[in-house]
């Protein structure tokens, strides 16, 4: 979880802050399809259709990235 904590600081730390930087999908080691069970489309991050609040550009549902968190 320490990652997901860091993830937020560098989005800004704030919800609304429009020019928060995001990780690259090189820097999240994000992939098309997923490496198990857990989907970007499971994630609390996931903003539909196709993006991420923390990981910048097209972010498919069925991607994955190393900042995964459940919804709770
Ligand atoms: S797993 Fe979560 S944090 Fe990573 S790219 Fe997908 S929606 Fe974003």
């Amino acid at each position: 979880m320490l990652g997901v904590g860091a993830a937020f600081l560098r989005a800004g730390g704030t919800a609304g802050a429009k020019d928060a930087k995001k990780y690259s999908q090189e820097e999240a080691s994000y992939r098309n399809t997923p490496p198990g069970l857990e989907t970007c489309r499971a994630c609390s991050f996931f903003d539909e259709p196709r993006s991420c609040t923390v990981v910048e550009g097209t972010v498919s549902p069925e991607g994955w990235c190393k900042y995964f968190a459940h919804v709770e």
